[in-house]
């Protein structure tokens, strides 16, 4: 049987208002993630991502639809879930432990207390040793790692993550490739995950939902049909070589219809 919906998105629409005209962000945008599971969303640049990405964070709300998490309609409402901006956003002026703690501060939780939580994660995943530096001292990946590691500290069962490997080397997005993976499954969140990079969206996802140009709206949703744990010798491999060309026509042609592959 499978688990109930974690978060559900239905006919979602946003039309802006810029310059006097109507822009058609997304068009009627239906998807629906089970608690737990790795999601991304894959589709051309200007197509929606973002803007159904503010609307779930409930930064936004839609013109047309609803975005429910466990059952429960959150339009409008911020904090439900956490949400990861691809720029990393973090204070300049505050330390990496300190930034790590803000979600937390901001809570009202008592330093001390949120001191605690946050220096054996920080330790667990690569980050010991660096409390006391300051954000311009660290490398890319170690900037992200500090970004998601805040996030996760907002304590949401649901995570966003708007392309946060985007602007990294190869070899540095492999290896947060994989660190993301080992929190996914330390820490059982359902993860919603915006990339342009179908390697990544492969070799990270249980579903991969493929967007149409704008206005933007699920053309197909992929289900990866390879089990976990994965390596990245497996990115060369017959089935994921497949995965990738079917996704690249997907992500071209122009008329596709919703499918399911598993
Ligand atoms: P993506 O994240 O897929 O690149 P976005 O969600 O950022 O796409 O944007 C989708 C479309 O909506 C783009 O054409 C963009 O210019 C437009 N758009 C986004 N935000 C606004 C806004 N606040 N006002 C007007 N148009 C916007």
């Amino acid at each position: 049987m499978s688990k109930p919906c974690k978060i559900e998105v239905t006919g979602v629409s946003k039309i802006f208002r810029k310059n006097g005209t109507n822009v058609a962000a997304l068009s009627e945008t239906n998807l629906a993630v089970e608690e737990g599971r790795f999601a991304s969303i894959i589709g051309p640049s200007g197509c929606g991502k973002s803007t159904l990405f503010h609307i779930i964070a409930g930064l936004m709300t839609p013109t047309a639809g609803d975005v429910t998490v466990d059952g429960q309609s959150i339009v409008g409402k911020a904090g439900t879930v956490g949400y990861m901006l691809q720029k990393d956003l973090l204070l300049p002026w505050r330390t990496i432990l300190d930034n790590i703690i803000l979600g937390l501060e901001i809570r009202g939780i008592p330093r001390a207390q949120a001191v605690e939580r946050a220096l054996p994660l920080m330790k667990k995943y690569g980050l010991g040793g660096f409390e006391t530096h300051y954000p311009t001292e660290l490398s890319g990946g170690m900037r992200q790692r500090a970004a998601l590691l805040r996030t996760l500290l907002y304590d949401r069962d649901i995570l966003l993550l708007d392309e946060p490997f985007g602007a990294l080397d190869a070899q540095t997005r492999l290896s947060m490739q994989n660190w993301l993976l080992e929190i996914w499954s330390d820490f059982g969140k359902t993860v919603l995950f915006v990339t342009h990079d179908i390697d990544e969206a492969v070799y990270l996802s249980d579903d991969i939902y493929v967007f149409s140009p704008r206005p933007g709206h699920i053309r197909a949703k992929i289900t990866v049909p390879i089990g976990r744990p994965r390596k990245a010798e497996d990115l060369t491999a017959p089935r994921f070589m497949e995965m990738k060309h079917h996704l690249l026509d997907l992500l071209s042609a122009g008329q596709v219809q919703a499918e399911e592959i598993s």
